[in-house]
């Protein structure tokens, strides 16, 4: 099974170099392709768009990085191929806590860039998403950390993990090595506060049954790092008409998407306003059985007091 998921994403580069998939449509053709129909016919499939209101919190959430387990690679093979920028991290594994409050142990295949990025928030595309990938321990699908990249929302700044890309944008190999600090940069990002949902994998053939965490907090990206990537896919005409190397997002279809217990300022505005909504309610209500209660005794016992003065 982990030899048909690697190949799977062996095959989504040979695929993009035959002309089998693309993303001229953002993947809304992939499902009339043979042996990828999941892609148009499946009912979990990703990415999503993400928001907090109709997301369900669960306190049961978590995603335990095992220590030690992350390395920081002194050198590590990364691939700028037809659809992905592609780095091969065989180490580090983790536990998701799902809301049931289950567990599932995983372990770290790789991780891959899409530009633009794949799931939304509130309709927002970000600029980048990277996809760190497990598969469970014994090499089956599998479960995604996505993680955000935004200049505007995570702030216009150079990343340094994203500067150890680097020695891919220069030369004509697309192989190369390079230090790569993964456990440094994972344990650096805020793992609290994350969507949790059943989905797919992006590419064809679209399989179904991926665990997905995306983080909430976004990552900064300047400028200049950002321009080597959209110089492959959306600004760069020549591939897939430079729509990106994002698939559009996909329906619900009746899933329940968990956020992480996260203190968001639009629910405590919601519980202020209908607080008062609520108060004000209460007042009206009073007021109407008093004129159609008290008030008449009152007024009766006002009157009897006249009669007797
Ligand atoms: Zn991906």
């Amino acid at each position: 099974m982990f030899k048909s998921f690697i190949g799977a994403c062996i095959a989504t580069a040979a695929f993009a170099a035959d002309g089998v998939f693309d993303y001229k449509k953002n993947g809304a053709d992939w499902g009339t392709l043979a042996g990828n129909e999941l892609c148009g016919n499946g009912s979990e499939q990703s990415p999503i768009n993400l928001n907090d209101w109709l997301s369900m919190e669960s306190k049961d959430l978590a995603i335990n990085l095992k220590a030690n387990t992350y390395i920081d690679y002194t050198t590590a093979s990364m691939e700028k191929k037809g659809d992905t920028v592609i780095v091969t991290t065989p180490n580090g594994e983790m536990e998701l806590v799902f809301n049931s409050g289950s567990t599932s142990e995983f372990k770290l295949a790789q991780f891959h860039v899409h530009a633009p990025s794949e799931h939304t928030y509130r309709g927002y595309s970000y600029d980048l998403e990277m996809h760190f990938v497990h598969t469970y321990l014994d090499g089956s699908l599998g479960a995604v950390i996505g993680v955000f990249f935004d200049r505007e929302r995570g702030g216009d700044g150079d990343n340094l993990f994203i500067d150890q890309l680097n020695p891919l944008w220069t030369g004509t190999g697309t192989v190369r090595t390079n230090k790569v600090n993964v456990e440094g940069f994972l344990d650096s990002l805020n793992m609290n506060e994350f969507w949790s949902y059943d989905g797919s994998l992006t590419t064809p053939p679209c399989t179904e049954g991926i665990k997905w965490s995306v983080l909430k907090e976004v990552q900064p990206i300047s400028d200049v790092q950002l321009a080597h990537f959209t110089a492959l896919w959306a600004n760069n005409a020549a591939y897939a008409g430079g729509n990106g190397n994002n698939r559009e997002v996909q329906s619900l279809n009746g899933r329940i998407v968990y956020k992480s217990n996260w203190s968001d300022p639009a629910n405590k505005i919601a519980t202020i306003v209908l607080g008062v909504l609520f108060g004000l309610t209460l007042i009206a209500l009073c007021t109407v059985c008093c004129m159609m209660k008290a008030c008449p005794n009152r007024l009766g016992l006002a009157k009897k007091a006249a009669a007797t003065a």
